[in-house]
């Protein structure tokens, strides 16, 4: 099929959900993808966060191709083998006592705001209000879409879950403000990603997790974005000194595989008993077996380590690149987590990079990197130099 003819397809045949660019990917390999045309790209999208060992990771594939052959999937009526050694693995590297599988951010969300209003319940005397940011993203499913508060995802979708408010995000003050004597829990990212790449004070999640400790409440954490070694620790919260009650992760998880995971410290975990929450696929084999193969890959090669240091080296390309041109406004981020303040220009620097072969994606205002966390310096030099070409011309 060519370009014209997929894109007439999918306008026949897709709901139209998303407003996509004009180009059909085909192959991946490393940080570089291939659309219909044969043409190459450097992929600083990488699914948004999604391939962290790059597209094609030589472990992964193998891993998935073995399992597929041995066992895809069976339900959570029987013990799973690769589970519990993936859960294991994921354990033993976080704070965490146990951990729920699902299949995506939206669900590893749902799942957190379920195990905190079952622990409000239980625990707390029925408290099971959720306080979360302004600015946030927490997913599209109607709980997750009231925790993300904002109305250009809500509207249309009323009415939504009721018990959760908005406060701004790193401002500690606020947020002591809005607890009362019916706030179960605090729901924030630790970076804000879909926002725009939003860094917070070095000490407000500090600030944060003493408040929650001296109210009595549950820190959730959403590292869909921010973890899996994505901004140079395996997750974002160890960059800060804290240790959250609930933390959800998803994307980047699975190495391209879909799936998602919510972990709890044991305490907490607790409130779930047999029958509180499923998930039919959450937790199969495939999707172990591949997380499994990622994480394993993350910790031998030391992934997060890298992606700190070639974060801190893009880091500074984009400086040098605010040196040069005009309209460019703060840069952000930790890792390989990376924003960059552009103005009305955003939008159109985004489809300049994509003529150019260089994938990104923006929010609101801003540019957004995330590419795969084995990206070279090599391949964020090319990046840099099709911005610079793309700004002289915008
Ligand atoms: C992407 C994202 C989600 C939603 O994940 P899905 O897999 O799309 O449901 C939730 N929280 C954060 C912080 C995200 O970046």
């Amino acid at each position: 099929m060519t370009t014209e003819e997929c894109i007439g397809l999918a306008k026949k045949y897709l709901m139209n959900t998303y407003s996509q660019a004009p180009i059909v990917l085909l192959k991946g390999n490393g940080a570089r993808v291939w659309d219909e045309e044969g043409k190459e790209y450097l992929d600083f999208a990488a699914g948004i966060a999604v391939n962290n060992l790059g597209h094609a990771h030589p472990k992964v594939v193998e891993a998935i191709r073995k399992q597929a052959g041995v066992l895809m999937h069976v339900s959570n009526l029987y013990y799973i083998d690769m589970q519990i050694r993936f859960g294991r693995m994921l354990v033993e590297n976080s704070f965490a006592g146990k951990v729920f599988f699902c299949n995506s951010g939206a669900e590893a969300n749902e799942a957190a705001i379920k195990l905190a209003r079952k622990y409000g319940r239980d625990r707390m005397g029925g408290k099971f209000g959720i306080i979360t940011m302004e600015n946030a993203f927490h997913g599209r499913t109607l709980a997750t879409l009231a925790a993300t508060g904002q109305k250009k995802y809500q509207e249309g979708f009323e009415p939504l879950p009721d018990g959760f408010r908005q406060v701004p995000f790193n401002d500690t003050a606020s947020l002591e403000k809005a607890v009362d004597a019916g706030t179960c829990a605090v729901m924030l990212e630790p970076i804000q990603g879909v926002g725009g790449v939003i860094v917070p004070g070095e000490d407000y999640l500090k600030e944060v997790r003493e408040l929650c400790t001296r109210k009595g409440i549950l820190m959730i954490l959403d590292e869909v974005q921010t973890g899996m070694g994505r901004t140079g620790r395996l997750f974002a919260h160890q960059l800060y000194g804290v240790v959250p009650d609930i933390m959800t992760l998803a994307k980047g998880i699975g190495g391209g595989f879909p799936l998602g995971a919510m972990l709890a410290a044991d305490d907490v975990a607790s409130a779930f008993g047999p029958g509180s929450h499923a998930s039919t696929f959450g937790g199969n084999p495939l999707a172990m077996a591949a997380s499994a193969a990622t994480l394993r890959t993350m910790l031998d090669e030391k992934i997060p380590e890298r992606a700190a240091e070639i974060g801190m080296y893009f880091f500074e390309k984009l400086v040098e690149l605010r040196g040069k041109h005009a309209g460019i406004g703060e840069i952000r981020g930790k890792g390989l987590m990376l924003g960059m303040e552009l103005g009305e220009k955003a939008p159109a620097c985004v489809a300049a990079c994509r003529e150019k072969g260089l994938l990104i994606d923006s929010t609101t205002r801003s540019l957004r990197f995330v590419p795969p966390l084995i990206v070279t310096r090599d391949e964020v030099n090319r990046a840099a130099d099709i911005i610079d070409e793309v700004l002289n011309i915008l």
